[in-house]
């Protein structure tokens, strides 16, 4: 679209009070719009106008796509960009909403956890179709699937410290922050890649001893996986995080420019 064009409808809708419907269901499902500070929380209401409006919804298998819906994703996956000005999560125009978890193949090249230097590398997708899905980022097509019911919500019950839709746009978002990652320094002047690759190989050895760790099991898998689990993590449980995994906690806010203790306690 145009960006003359689309800053016009931007404005027209931000000049549009946040609806009542939507508070309501920000404040009864989205734990984390209880105590925002004020400004942040204003700064987010406008986010998620954005990108409701601007995102293309779809519901899979008969699933409904509510205005609830619409503004709890957005909510989730707005807080995650609200340390930056940068209109990052432009690059998501479709979003597809299955009701429960799903079987399939993951088609598009990249997918986690296939090594392309091997020969077969199409049996190991093959491999993966009976996988069940709760979540996908295709970031090259622009398009984010998210399963409804493990989404947290005051009626969804989902292990603590996850969320799906924090997972699933962090991987978008792990790419944009991808030539950011190498040349960022931390506070004491060390890499930030370096340091935060060090967190994954700590996390690896606790996973390898069969040791519970504050980030689920996942969070093993790959550099990737372990940022985006991390994430989850980070907005879902930070008061946790910053006292279990201070470094870890550290290069996260530095990486989001953003401090979710200030309204999570
Ligand atoms: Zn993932």
């Amino acid at each position: 679209m145009f960006g003359w064009l689309r800053a016009g409808r931007r404005r027209r809708w931000l000049a549009e009070p946040f609806p009542a419907e939507w508070e309501a269901a920000l404040r009864r499902h989205v734990k984390q719009a209880e105590q925002m500070p004020v400004e942040l929380a204003a700064k987010w209401r406008q986010r998620i106008q954005v990108f409701v409006h601007e995102t293309s919804w779809e519901g899979c298998r008969d699933l409904k796509v509510t205005d609830e819906v619409r503004v709890v994703i957005s909510a989730y996956a707005t807080l995650l960009v609200l340390g930056f000005d940068d209109e990052w999560l432009s690059r998501v125009r479709h979003v597809l909403v299955h009701p429960t978890p799903y079987q399939g193949r993951r088609a598009r090249i990249g997918v986690e956890g296939v090594d392309y230097s091997h020969g077969d590398w199409m049996q190991q997708l093959e491999d993966d179709v009976e996988d069940e899905h709760l979540g996908e980022a295709w970031i090259e097509g622009g398009t984010v699937i998210i399963v409804w019911s493990e989404v947290p919500t005051a009626e969804h019950l989902v292990p603590p410290g996850t969320n799906v839709v924090l997972h699933e746009f962090a991987h978008v978002l792990h790419e944009l922050l991808s030539g950011w990652f190498p040349s960022a320094c931390t506070e004491s002047g060390e890499s930030w890649l370096g340091a935060f690759q060090n967190e994954y190989g700590r996390q690896v050895r606790e996973a390898d001893r069969g040791r519970r760790s504050l980030l689920d099991d996942y969070a093993a898998e790959s550099p990737e996986e372990f940022f985006c689990v991390a994430t989850e993590c980070f907005f879902e449980r930070p008061s946790r995080m910053q006292s279990q995994s201070p470094t870890l906690f550290r290069l996260l806010k530095q990486c989001f420019r953003i401090d979710p203790t200030n309204w999570m306690a």
